[in-house]
């Protein structure tokens, strides 16, 4: 297959499709690969490096000039669509639920596109996860992000000049980020605890060596091991809940996510004004409405003294590894399509039928 890895444009995306080791190991399998030059600069994997692994550099639109696959990290502008080769494969993080124009153009140009948070989850498709790979990732940099703007230590200290009391963390949503935000907030020595409405989740957290906040019969299990929408007493049981407890914590992140919904609110200006002066609320889900009523889209609001962080787009904070990541879960991808070396798009196929947003002209649904 002729791959070819674009450089992102997006505001703040520092991000890129493929490294260098991943790389060697499609050149290995045979395959050409071609790179923009600069592509992996801000992530620290220079050119040089992208050279010795086995691909060729181009500059910017002749990157992509007779390229069988495309990969990117984010979505494409639609100028950049019109560059794609008619007939060939995109592969990115699509954003297919964002609508608008991008979807019908590429379908015009007859170029198929895979959305890569569309992978099923599956054991089957795990390594190709890109959700659960850059989750883990937002979750870790929450909380550092939570850490640094407080204005306190999160482990406990025993000192001549005295013994300084943990952090107290409470963590709402446990998933895939908020199971290494609590892993993460433990390490740097907080008290940690956690609320999350499926309840498989509880023997996770505790095996974390964190607390589980119970709300009695709450249970909101929905289909693929995701959550679903709570129902009105369920909510009002929950909310309850977290306004109790969140009144003592001096580290709140959220992560509380429904598939193709809003995030839920949990956490109103009510309890924010309850909390002590100097908490930090971090809101992960603040890409999708937010979990906490007062969330801005990436900026600080600050309200009776707690500040709420609403970060957009932490993996891109920590490029290098998100890189490595995000370019293992495309590799297995590209391997996958691959049958004896040629790219072969199978709406059949369980992983590839679950991505294909756009095939043979038409925008799939
Ligand atoms: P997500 O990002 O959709 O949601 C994050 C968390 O928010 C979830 O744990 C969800 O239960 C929780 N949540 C939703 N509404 C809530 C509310 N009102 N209050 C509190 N918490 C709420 O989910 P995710 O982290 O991407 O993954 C969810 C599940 O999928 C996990 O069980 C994960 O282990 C599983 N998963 C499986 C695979 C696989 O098998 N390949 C891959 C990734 C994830």
């Amino acid at each position: 297959m002729r791959i070819a890895v674009a450089r992102e444009t997006s505001p703040g995306e520092r991000r890129v499709a493929l490294v260098p080791e991943n790389v060697a190991r499609l050149v290995k399998q045979q395959h050409e690969l071609r790179v923009e030059r600069g592509a992996g600069v801000a992530a620290g994997f220079p050119d040089q490096a992208y050279e010795a692994a086995g691909a060729a550099l181009a500059d910017g639109p002749a990157a992509l000039e007779g390229a069988e696959v495309v990969v990117r990290v984010q979505r494409p502008s639609e100028a950049e669509a019109d560059l794609l080769p008619q007939g060939a494969l995109l592969v990115a993080l699509l954003a297919p639920h964002q609508g608008g124009p991008l979807l019908a153009r590429l379908a015009a140009r007859r170029v198929s596109a895979l959305a890569m948070e569309k992978v099923p989850r599956t054991t089957r498709a795990q390594s190709m996860d890109a959700l659960s790979s850059q989750a883990t990732l937002a979750g870790y940099k929450a909380v550092l992000v939570g850490a640094n703007a407080l204005p306190r230590i999160l482990p406990m200290m025993t000192t001549a000049a005295g013994t300084l009391a943990p952090a107290k963390a409470f963590v709402v949503g446990a998933g895939v980020a908020g199971l290494q935000a609590i892993a993460t907030a433990r390490r740097l020595g907080a008290v940690v605890s956690a609320f999350d409405v499926r309840p498989v989740v509880k023997e996770q957290v505790q095996s974390l060596g964190a607390s589980f906040v119970e709300v009695q019969e709450v249970t909101a299990e929905g289909a693929g091991g995701y959550a679903k929408e709570l129902g009105a007493s369920e909510q009002e049981r929950v909310l309850g809940a977290i306004a109790a407890h969140v009144k003592d914590m001096d580290l709140v992140v959220t992560t509380a996510q429904i598939p193709g919904r809003p995030a839920p609110r949990l956490l109103t200006a009510d309890m924010i004004r309850s909390m002590r002066p100097g908490s930090v609320v971090v809101d992960l889900a603040a890409e999708s409405g937010g979990n906490c009523e007062l969330t801005r889209p990436g900026e600080a609001v600050v309200e009776a003294g707690v500040t709420v962080l609403g970060p957009l787009n932490l993996p891109s904070t920590v490029p290098f590894h998100a890189s490595q990541m995000y370019g293992r879960n495309v590799t297995t991808l590209l391997q996958h399509l691959a049958k004896d070396g040629r790219l072969v798009l199978d709406p059949q196929d369980e992983i590839t039928g679950a991505m294909l947003v756009v095939h043979d002209g038409q925008v799939r649904g």
